[in-house]
């Protein structure tokens, strides 16, 4: 039963014991980032923790053991364990994606004034947030902003905002995604908490949409399906300044993907967002049928697969792979080490 009563606790996540390599600018070779990957799967596949989300109905069928890593280079270069080709739906790692286009379309400035970019400290889909912020959906990461990016999406009507979003996604990882009907049928069954959100938003004059339409396209979009090779390749191109690694596509710009990652390194895992950013000290986002993707700027995406999730709503393994991956490859952003070693001050 989820949400999983367990909170995942930094200390939980069992990496204290890695030899943590510093930023030295460039990740190991490809046959050292093979052999970490298999450290880093062994060692998440020791939890058992967590649940499958089941309040969208079709996503308790998940098996639980499902799991895979695949990491993605800037130059293209791709490292995979497991199950990295299984497809899942997409869920709320889309929202990154398409802040990201919406910011390419129309500039951050006017998506900051309505969408903003603060942390809420609540859970995804609060409607108390909303609430205490006099209305303002907080940032694009909650099903608020989301609700507000995906209103605000270029095209006059549902069809074409829903083109633009989906024909987006699909460039970011490089084929073509299709929704899992099977998905959007049951989360539109269900979603009567996203249909208050939006309503909610447009009691306030936030969303500029017919508020029903816009939950449409956002269930659509979590429905489209990936894999966690899509995803590392998705999350590679926010790494190479917009840039699809394998396909050469400009996607956005470089200073689009500079936004989306501070956005998402501030709200990217919800209220344990702060842990995240301690523990792994890298921008991601996560999504409640078990994807995650995490960008190390300039060097990789990573994109795994396992859905048991923590009570927010964060992959159990996700975060454990995620974790070892950032310590072992030298990935944090916040490490440092000092310029005077290995010579004497003067
Ligand atoms: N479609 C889901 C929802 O709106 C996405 C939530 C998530 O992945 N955290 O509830």
């Amino acid at each position: 039963m989820w949400p999983y009563s367990d909170s995942m606790r930094g200390s939980e996540l069992g990496v204290d014991d890695i030899e943590t390599a510093v930023d030295t600018g460039a990740v190991p070779r490809g046959d050292r980032i093979d052999e970490l990957l298999d450290a880093a799967y062994q060692r998440a596949l020791e939890h058992a923790e967590g649940a499958v989300a089941d309040y969208i109905p079709i996503l308790a069928d998940a098996d639980p053991e499902g799991f895979g890593i695949c990491v993605a280079d800037v130059d293209g270069g791709i490292h995979e364990v497991g199950d990295t080709r299984y497809a899942f739906s997409i869920q709320s790692i889309s929202k990154a994606f398409v802040y990201a286009l919406l910011c390419d379309a129309v500039g951050h400035e006017a998506v900051f004034e309505m969408v903003g970019v603060n942390n809420t400290g609540l859970a995804f889909n609060s409607v108390v947030a909303i609430e205490l912020n006099d209305g303002h959906p907080m940032n694009p990461m909650v099903n608020a902003g989301a609700l507000a990016t995906t209103a605000l999406m270029p095209g006059g009507t549902a069809e074409e905002k829903w083109d633009a979003v989906r024909t987006g996604l699909s460039r970011f990882a490089g084929r073509e995604l299709h929704v899992d009907e099977e998905v959007y049928r049951s989360e539109a069954a269900t979603n009567h908490r996203n249909r208050a959100i939006a309503q909610l938003l447009e009691s306030y004059g936030r969303i500029q949409a017919d508020p029903m339409d816009v939950v449409d396209v956002y269930t659509r979009q979590c429905a489209l399906l990936v894999d966690a090779h899509d995803l590392a390749i998705m999350a590679a191109t926010l790494a190479d300044g917009g840039v699809n690694p394998v396909t050469g596509d400009q996607v956005v710009s470089a200073d689009v993907c500079r936004d989306t990652l501070a956005v998402l390194a501030a709200s990217g895992l919800y209220e344990r967002s702060g842990e995240w950013l301690f523990e792994i000290g890298l921008p991601g986002k996560s999504g409640v049928a078990g994807g995650l993707v995490t960008v190390a700027p300039g060097k990789v995406g990573i994109g795994t697969y396992a859905p048991r999730l923590d009570s927010a709503g964060n992959s159990v393994r996700g975060q454990v792979a995620t974790a070892y991956l950032s310590r072992a490859l030298g990935l944090n952003i916040f490490a440092s080490e000092s310029h005077f070693s290995g010579r004497t001050p003067e």
